[in-house]
């Protein structure tokens, strides 16, 4: 297993850790009878001469989860109305006709809509098997923007970030991280030399699978690009999400710490049990892929555990799996038998008791 990505405990919000940055970052200032928590900032319309002018140009409650977020990754935050919204802004990043490189195997939206880009001409994709260091370099002559995942969804595959980053640069490319299953508290991919990061905060941001947004981090120069593109396509977030996912964000270092220790030993007896033909664990974070020996008997697993849910989302308290190729859109690369397992903050006894009874039960 590999180790962990190595984080300053000190960050750019002085020399607070990461568990207290997320805590206090986005605060009001602490005058009489200020409110802890930012409000839910209800505007369309703002009184002409400010620094806002409009409800599509920005929002004080948005700017609060900017603020905040901006300080964990270490960058500029920009919100948007989902994650896909800050992947279409990334990419809108890459100049008509440019090639951007991309794993084989990530985000089955994100490669849809890479697909969707190049049907209609506006950039070419080059996918490239991103583990090996090697092939990685070569694909990125030429290349507009490299596209990476910290931790592939759904194969868990992972990333030399500084290695990719390098190389890239070298090309002359911009280089994009999907870090939504690292967190900002697992990995901070500005400081590893990408030049932009993109969050799900759909997922572990916010945690509570209530809330959809998506965020971009980058230098404020980039961030200004990408606020421009939220501006002209409208992909704003709603303003009760941005507050809900800053309220999700107070807790994330609690809910990670629990989630990813549950995931390692979770990981550690799956890979034990005689169903499970492999497990798929980068040695951190909260997402794991069990294989079982095909899709029937994956179908059985989904349909035989009781505590945990079975959904498509990931990242919130909830555990919850699923069998990915039950997905069209899912890359044939994947193995039919494959489940994606996101561990919440359950007890570990018990969601392990329900995950073997139903390993089990395949396994006769
Ligand atoms: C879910 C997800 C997205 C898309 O986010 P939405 O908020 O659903 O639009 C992008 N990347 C990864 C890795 C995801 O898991």
């Amino acid at each position: 297993m590999q180790q962990p990505p190595s984080r300053d405990s000190a960050d750019d919000a002085g020399e607070l850790a990461p568990a207290t940055v997320a805590v206090v970052a986005g605060r009001p200032a602490p005058t009489p009878d200020a409110p802890f928590n930012v409000p839910v900032v209800m505007a369309s319309t703002y009184h002409a001469g400010g620094d806002v002018g409009y409800g599509r140009f920005g929002n004080p409650t948005w700017g609060a989860l900017e603020e905040a977020v901006g300080a964990l990754e270490g960058g500029t935050a920009v919100a948007f109305g989902s994650g896909t919204a800050a992947v279409a802004a990334a990419l809108d990043l890459v100049p008509v006709g440019g090639v951007v490189v991309a794993p084989e195997r990530a985000y089955s939206g994100t490669l849809a809509l890479l697909r969707r880009l190049a049907e209609r001409e506006l950039l070419t994709v080059r996918p490239v098997d991103v583990e090996d260091a090697g092939k990685l370099a070569a694909a990125c002559e030429g290349a507009a923007l490299v596209w990476l995942e910290s931790i592939a969804n759904p194969t868990m595959e992972a990333v030399d970030v500084a290695a990719a980053a390098r190389a890239a640069h070298a090309a002359g490319a911009t280089v994009v991280v999907d870090a939504t299953f690292a967190t900002p508290l697992l990995q901070r991919p500005l400081a590893l030399g990408a030049d932009v990061v993109v969050h799900s905060a759909t997922k572990y941001l916010s945690g509570h699978s209530d809330a959809l947004m998506g965020l971009t981090v980058s230098s404020p120069e980039t961030a200004d690009l990408l606020r421009g593109h939220r501006t002209a396509a409208g992909a704003v977030p709603g303003t009760l999400e941005a507050y809900l996912v800053l309220r999700g964000l107070r807790t994330l270092h609690l809910r990670v710490e629990r989630s990813q220790a549950s995931a390692a030993e979770l990981a550690r007896r799956a890979a034990a049990h005689p169903a499970v033909t492999r497990v798929r664990y980068p040695g951190w974070g909260a997402m794991l892929a069990v294989e079982v020996a095909d899709a029937a008997r994956a179908d059985a697993v989904v349909s035989a555990v009781r505590l945990w849910g079975h959904a498509t989302s990931l990242g919130g308290v909830e555990s919850m799996l699923e069998r990915r190729r039950k997905w069209a859109l899912e890359s044939p690369s994947v193995p039919e038998g494959l489940l994606r397992l996101s561990v919440g903050v359950e007890d570990v006894e018990d969601l392990w008791k329900d995950l073997s009874q139903a390993l089990d039960a395949v396994a006769r």
